[in-house]
């Protein structure tokens, strides 16, 4: 059983959703963790069961982070909305610089979210 974080900015929380409801059998042999909306919806449109955060601009994406340095995340699948300005860049630079630092598997996107399930 991995550790999965789930995040997506608001442009793609609807293709996050899409996405879980997809791999739904196997996302539901893991442990998922959410930011607070995404893993609101994730676990309303799905019927799983994630472990909600804090919102991801209220501390959320700064939790996840905390997850990987100390140990306790697999995975992290964080669709980011990449036209947007966001006002908690700094939240979103910090976790996407401590999944990379940790070597966790880290997917931005569908294809890549779909490529690191089929890894663990
Ligand atoms: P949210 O946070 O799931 O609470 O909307 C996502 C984000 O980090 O922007």
């Amino acid at each position: 059983m991995a550790r999965i974080g789930l995040v997506a900015h608001d442009d793609r929380k609807d293709e996050l959703v899409a996405w879980a409801l997809r791999h739904r059998d196997t996302l539901a042999r893991h442990e998922l963790w959410g930011t607070g909306t995404s893993g609101g919806r994730v676990q309303d449109g799905t019927g799983l069961s994630v472990t909600r955060l804090l919102s991801g601009p209220l501390g959320g994406d700064a939790q996840l982070g905390a997850m990987i340095a100390e140990g306790r995340l697999d995975a992290l699948v964080f669709f980011q909305d990449p036209l947007t300005a966001m006002p908690h860049d700094v939240d979103i630079k910090s976790l996407t610089r401590l999944a990379t630092l940790y070597d966790i598997l880290f997917a931005p996107n569908r294809r890549t979210a779909d490529a690191v399930l089929a890894a663990i």
